[in-house]
């Protein structure tokens, strides 16, 4: 509790002294943290529930019935959210993934996509807005979330067998219905989709193929996560993993591929291109090839919390700047202050470690993906 006292009177002052030393800029006069990464992505939680019970992320022994989920004056309003992201936006950000906890259980989700829609960079560019969703509701709403101003979504999906798929879920959903929402968001043009799928050794590991063979060719880019040890309720072990190089040594026996070049500079996802011309697939190596080195994501919280790494265990408290006495301008230099303090790495120093080790930390639990947004 103290704290979190400290640290929300650390913002205040910040915001009360708008003024960002000019050694903290980056060369292109955007902000830069001490590892000089720049603030390029940012995040949005817009609920922390979900209809899944993803056991690598919301397992149902925790988030049961008793589970207490923020309750809905604790949540930022769409105005809240927009005028966040416009201070955000001034600082650098050009790209914005609406995430959660299940983003399209939120309310009037649209209306908010319209509201960002507006926004432009201080270049005049359009922001980059995409969405990661479970596509259980996908099918009924693609076609407004494309109409409000969504370019483009990214559906997790853990594999094609029908029985794996439900058990992962574990609340009996149909992979057909998922398979629904994807070609739904196709027939809108809400793309290029990616499709996220976590790889758990030894309960859908034998997924991989399915669905490489069935995403080829069909322009929707498949992606293999590494199975990460965010949160403090998954019960991460290190031999449930299933490191990306066996992935893609798996993919290249059948079809073979080579390797890619980013898209951009702090890119999560490595590329690799079928050498057939059938498209591209990639992985995101957490674990076993930490990316932290470019990381330039921010996160802001269902209720308002700025993290700086998905591997936190505390937030800065935005929501009392955006409730209280505070303009844009002191709100501005708040988040400034905070990004040009950050030093986060976790998965680096994680990779340093022997397996099953963790950093230190200062002693408070790692807030859960469903709270923070992937
Ligand atoms: N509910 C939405 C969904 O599943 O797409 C958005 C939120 S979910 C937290 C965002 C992403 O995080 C999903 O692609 C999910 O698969 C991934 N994820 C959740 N827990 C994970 C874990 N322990 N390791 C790796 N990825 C994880
Ligand atoms: Fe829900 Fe997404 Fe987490 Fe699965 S990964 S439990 S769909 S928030
Ligand atoms: Fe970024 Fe933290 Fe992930 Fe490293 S561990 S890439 S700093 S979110």
């Amino acid at each position: 509790m103290l704290d979190k006292i400290i640290l929300l009177a650390d913002i205040r002052y910040a915001a009360k002294t708008p003024h960002i030393p000019a050694q903290l800029m980056a060369p292109t006069g955007l902000l830069s943290d001490t590892l000089a990464r720049p603030l390029r992505d940012l995040r949005i939680s817009v609920t922390d529930r979900c209809n899944f019970r993803c056991s690598y992320c919301m397992p149902s022994e925790v988030f049961n019935k008793d589970y207490a989920f923020l309750p809905q004056t604790s949540l930022l309003s769409f105005e809240e959210i927009t005028r966040l992201t416009k201070v955000f936006v001034a600082h650098g950000v050009e790209k914005i993934r609406l995430t959660g906890g299940e983003p399209l259980l939120r309310k009037n989700l649209e209306v908010l996509i319209e509201m960002l829609a507006k926004l432009q960079t201080p270049a005049g560019k359009p922001l980059d807005i995409t969405l990661t969703t479970n596509a259980s509701l996908l099918a009924r709403k693609a076609q407004a979330l494309k109409d409000a101003g969504l370019q483009r979504v990214t559906v997790s999906l853990d594999g094609l067998d029908d029985a794996t798929f439900r058990r992962m879920n574990d609340v009996d959903f149909p992979v057909a219905d998922v398979l629904k929402g994807i070609e739904a968001a196709q027939k809108v043009g809400l793309a290029p989709i990616k499709i996220n799928m976590v790889v758990k050794r030894g309960t859908n590991d034998a997924e991989i193929l399915p669905m490489a063979r069935h995403f080829r060719n069909s322009g929707v880019v498949l992606r293999f996560i590494e199975y990460m040890d965010v949160g403090a309720t998954n019960g991460w072990r290190m031999d449930e993993v299933l490191a990306s190089k066996q992935v893609i040594d798996r993919i290249n026996a059948e079809f073979p591929l080579s390797v890619i070049d980013p898209n951009y500079l702090g890119e999560t996802a490595e590329r690799w291109r079928y050498d057939d011309g059938a498209g591209e697939v990639g992985v995101i190596s957490s674990v076993t090839r930490a990316f932290c080195g470019d990381c330039n994501r921010a996160r802001l919280s269902t209720e308002g919390k700025m993290f700086l790494c998905l591997f936190a265990s505390q937030g800065h408290d935005l929501r009392a700047l955006l409730r209280g006495d505070y303009s844009d301008a002191h709100i501005s230099a708040a988040v400034a202050h905070i990004w040009q303090r950050r030093s986060d790495r976790y998965s680096e120093l994680r990779a340093s470690l022997p397996p099953d080790e963790s950093p230190p930390s200062d002693g408070s639990k790692r807030v859960e993906m469903s709270y923070i947004g992937g």
